[in-house]
C-alpha cells in the first residue's frame, strides 16, 4: 500500500477529487482519501452474503482496501482474502469479537492479524462456545411470550451453525410477519428487559485485545456510539482498552451519525488512537450504508491503515 507521501505525489500527477474547493494554479490538489472499508459481515457470521459476493460488492463500490470481521469467526479469512486478491483488491485480515465491558457488549475489531494464530483461534473457540446454548434460552423467553418455535427458526437462517445470533432471531421474527423489520424486533424482543434477551457474558476486553495484538494485529473499539455508556464509563473503555494494548477506534461507521464522526474524531486525537472506517455491512436490504459509501476520516487523525501496511494482503 502506498504511504501517504506517495499518495500524495500520485494526486499531484493525476487526481481527480471531488473536494468542494476549486483548484487554483497556485494550490496544491486536496488528497484522495483511501477508499477503505474495515468492517462487515458474510454469511460465516449474520451478513446474508458469501465472502466471495462481498468482495465483488466492495470492488463495485470502489472498495480499495477492505477486510471481512465476522464476528468471532475467522473461518471465511482465506475465501475472503482470496476473492479479493483475484478482484484486485487489497485486503487486511479481520474479526469483530464480543466482549462484556461494565456489564454491557462491546464489540473489538481486530484487524491485519495472523489467522493461524493458536491463541487468537482458542479464543474466538471459546467466544463461539455460549451462542447455542443462549440461543436455546432466548427461545424459551420467546415462547413464554407467546412466539414459539423460534430457535429451530432461526438456524433456518444461520450459514455457520456455530454462530447462531439474535440477527438470525430477528430475520426470521420479520419472515414469519411478528414485526415489519429487524430494528422492530429488537426493539420489542431482542434487548435487555425484553422477552427474547438473554444476559451472556462474553470474553473480556483485555483478553479480546491480547488475542489480537498476539497475533500480530491491531484491535480497534468498534462503533462506540452505539454503547449506552456514561461519559465516566466511556472513559473508563477507552483507557482500560489502550491500557491492555489496543490502537485504534472506529470513527466513521454505519451507525455513527455526523455528531458521532466528530465526537470520535476529537476522540481518537485526545487518546492518540488511530482512526478506522468501515460500513458494518451485513446485508442489502437491512443495512444503511453499503460497503465503502462511507464519509471520508477527517483529516487530521492518522488511519488504521497506516501502521498495517506490513500486514497488507495485496493483488
Ligand atoms: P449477537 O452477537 O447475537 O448479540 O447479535 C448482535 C448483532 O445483532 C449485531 O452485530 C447486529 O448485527 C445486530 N443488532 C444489534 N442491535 C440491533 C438493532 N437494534 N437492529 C438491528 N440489528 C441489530
Ligand atoms: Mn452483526
Ligand atoms: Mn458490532
Ligand atoms: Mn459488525
Amino acid at each position: 500500500m502506498p504511504t501517504s507521501t506517495e499518495r500524495e505525489a500520485a494526486c499531484l500527477q493525476s487526481c481527480v477529487t471531488s473536494h468542494a474547493a476549486a483548484p487554483s494554479p497556485s494550490s496544491a490538489p486536496p488528497l484522495l482519501p483511501l477508499n477503505a472499508d474495515l468492517h462487515c459481515h458474510s454469511v460465516v457470521s449474520d451478513g446474508t452474503l458469501t465472502p466471495e459476493v462481498l468482495a465483488a460488492r466492495a470492488k463495485a463500490n470502489g472498495v480499495e482496501l477492505w477486510a471481512l470481521t465476522d464476528h468471532d469467526e475467522i473461518s471465511g479469512q482465506a475465501r475472503a482474502r482470496q476473492a479479493a486478491l483475484a478482484l484486485g483488491l487489497d485486503y487486511l485480515t479481520g474479526v469483530e469479537i464480543s466482549v462484556t465491558f461494565a456489564g454491557v457488549t462491546v464489540h473489538i475489531v481486530g484487524l491485519g492479524f495472523d489467522v493461524d494464530d493458536t491463541a487468537l483461534k482458542q479464543g474466538l473457540d471459546f467466544t463461539r462456545g455460549g451462542r447455542e446454548a443462549r440461543a436455546r434460552e432466548m427461545a424459551a423467553g420467546l415462547a413464554a411470550a407467546g412466539i414459539p418455535g423460534s430457535y429451530e427458526g432461526a438456524l433456518r437462517y444461520v450459514g455457520n451453525p456455530d454462530l447462531i445470533s439474535r440477527t438470525h432471531f430477528a430475520r426470521h421474527l420479520v419472515d414469519t410477519g411478528v414485526c415489519g423489520d429487524t430494528s422492530e424486533v429488537f426493539r420489542k424482543y431482542l434487548v435487555e428487559g425484553r422477552p427474547g434477551f438473554v444476559p451472556h457474558r462474553w470474553a473480556g476486553l483485555g483478553d479480546a485485545v491480547r488475542w489480537i495484538t498476539g497475533a500480530g494485529g491491531v484491535a480497534v473499539i468498534a462503533h462506540p456510539g452505539r454503547y449506552k455508556f456514561t461519559a465516566n464509563e466511556e472513559y473508563a473503555l477507552f483507557t482500560e482498552f489502550i491500557a491492555h494494548g489496543g490502537r485504534g477506534v472506529e470513527v466513521v461507521t454505519g451507525s455513527h451519525t455526523a455528531a458521532d464522526f466528530v465526537k470520535y474524531a476529537d476522540m481518537a486525537r485526545e487518546f492518540d488512537l488511530l482512526a478506522s472506517r468501515g460500513s458494518d455491512f451485513h446485508c442489502p436490504e437491512e443495512s444503511h450504508v453499503d460497503l465503502g459509501r462511507l464519509p471520508p476520516l477527517a483529516r487530521g487523525l492518522t488511519p488504521v491503515w497506516d501502521v498495517l501496511a506490513h500486514r497488507v494482503h495485496r493483488h
